[in-house]
């Protein structure tokens, strides 16, 4: 222990999320005596209002897809219908039972756990509740929550912590914002019975992945049925009886039962006292760290969407456990926060890893190969909305691979094993030599023998 004189703990975790509650985990497991307070729920946004309960609600919008499709394979089901409570109750049972395990994992090791919220009072002291202790280093794991935009009747909306309350399924939804939770929840909803409309402020959604992927996924989404509005940002809300009346601010009307905000989100870090401890967020709040994960204050660190970088759970874990390898495992390393597999669970989903064709072709010059088609099942269901874009980027010359990006059903499952080609640089020509599993989607990544296109030179031509 460093320090002039002992702490109540080697290590005090604010914050019990995915990054938190894996850092706390492996610094006591190496020996470190360890504290965590998390002052609302154990797992965090990612077990309890975010992708764990998302998954289930998205597995439960596929059944009915399922099931309307199954006709086409000779199935007779009857009429499809849903039972929203059925559906609650069997998501916040499953949530609660993560949530506990989470808790559990803190007790198995030894960390002293505090039902709280904690703020600093010094840089090496804090009260938990109103237990003053005091720590050799301090962690700030405190995540973030959703963001409203400031306009007139923005508190008639809900944003993404609402959605794992609601009693019953809107029938009419306006879904506001073309980012991860905008998608996912919209083709969620629509694929549960809701009538969706999704307006985006860009000409396209999913700003910062392949171009060509995000007009995939808005064709696709249009031909699932859902009301696409691009370029709409919402000016006012008002109430007419029950339902919300939304004036754009081109002037356009979207009546609907429930609005949602799924604008961004904006780190946890008011009332942590971080002036107590000397620590330094940026605008925004954000709190920056230097590549060790220390704040201002050597002793202080911070990960996770209080950082505001690769704001996805798996960054916070891999981050955590690199941090407490480091301080308390006598095992220094750092976790990348290069070629970070991405998904969005829309139906269907896309994911992706690496470069796009545009951040390629800015570096230099770049092969480009492409698949769209419509997977087996879908030649018998018909369904045109299910097509898929399977797309590769390598580098021209040495045939590294630099990015792979999908649309299409299982999507996210296949781009995790693209991903270890991505970040361990193979190259095309390794693909090339790997026999494909037939028939299969995937076997498309390893099959794609001609360029599409060359870019990088300053012009994209056809191959
Ligand atoms: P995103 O940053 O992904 O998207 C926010 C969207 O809201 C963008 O389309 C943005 O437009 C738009 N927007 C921002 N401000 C306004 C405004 N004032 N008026 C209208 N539109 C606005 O945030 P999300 O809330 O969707 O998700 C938060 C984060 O959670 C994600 O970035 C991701 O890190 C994580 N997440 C990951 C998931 C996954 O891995 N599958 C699932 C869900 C969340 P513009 O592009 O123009 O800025």
């Amino acid at each position: 222990m460093s320090g002039t004189r002992p702490h109540d703990f080697d290590l005090f975790v604010i914050g019990g999320g995915s990054g938190g509650v894996r850092t706390a985990r492996i610094a006591a497991s190496h020996g470190a005596k360890v504290g965590i307070a998390e002052g609302r729920f154990w797992g965090g946004t990612c077990v309890n209002v975010g992708c764990v309960p998302k998954k289930l609600m998205v597995n439960a919008a596929e059944y009915g897809r399922w099931a309307q499709e199954a006709a086409a394979f000779g199935w007779s089901l009857g009429e499809a219908s849903h039972d929203w409570g059925t559906l609650v109750r069997a998501r916040d049972l499953e949530v609660n039972r993560i949530s506990g395990i989470y808790k559990g994992m803190l007790g198995n090791v030894g960390v002293t756990t505090f039902d709280c919220n904690a703020r600093f009072t010094g840089p090496h002291e804090l009260l938990a509740g109103e237990r003053p202790i005091s720590a050799d280093r301090i962690l700030i794991a405190v995540g973030g929550h959703p963001v409203r935009p400031d306009i007139p009747g923005a508190e008639h909306a809900l944003i993404s912590d609402d959605m794992f309350t609601l009693k019953e399924m809107p029938r009419r939804v306006l879904m506001v914002g073309g980012g991860y939770i905008g998608l996912e929840f919209a083709s969620m909803l629509h694929g549960l019975g809701a009538e969706v409309t999704l307006a985006y402020r860009q000409s396209l959604p999913l700003r910062g992945f392949d171009h060509e992927l995000r007009e995939a996924a808005a064709e696709a989404l249009a031909a699932d049925g859902l009301t696409i509005l691009p370029g709409e940002t919402p000016a006012e809300i008002t109430l007419d009886g029950e339902a919300r009346r939304v004036r754009m601010v081109g002037g356009k009307v979207v009546e609907a039962d429930a609005v949602f905000f799924a604008t961004g989100r904006t780190p946890n870090t008011r009332g942590l006292g971080l002036d107590a401890a000397g620590v330094v967020a940026r605008e925004g709040g954000a709190i920056a760290v230097d590549d060790d994960h220390a704040t201002n204050v050597p002793h202080i660190y911070a990960l996770g969407d209080v950082t505001d970088r690769v704001n996805l759970t798996p960054v916070a874990t891999a981050v955590g456990h690199a941090l407490a390898d480091t301080l308390f495992g006598n095992r220094p390393r750092h976790a990348s926060y290069e070629n970070v597999p991405k998904a969005v669970f829309t139906s269907p989903p896309m994911a992706s890893v690496g470069l796009t064709e545009d951040e390629a072709a800015a570096r230099g010059p770049a092969e480009i190969y492409t698949a769209r088609f419509t997977p087996l099942r879908h030649t018998v269901t018909r369904n045109t909305g299910k097509r898929a874009l399977m797309k590769l980027v390598v580098e021209a010359g040495s045939g590294r691979l630099l990015g792979a990006h999908m649309l299409g059903e299982d999507a996210p499952e296949i781009m995790q094993g693209m991903a270890v080609a991505v970040v361990n640089g193979l190259t095309k020509a390794q693909l090339d030599a790997t026999i494909g599993i037939h028939p299969t989607a995937a076997e498309e990544f390893v099959t794609m023998r001609v360029p599409t296109r060359r870019v990088g030179d300053g012009v994209a031509k056809a191959a």
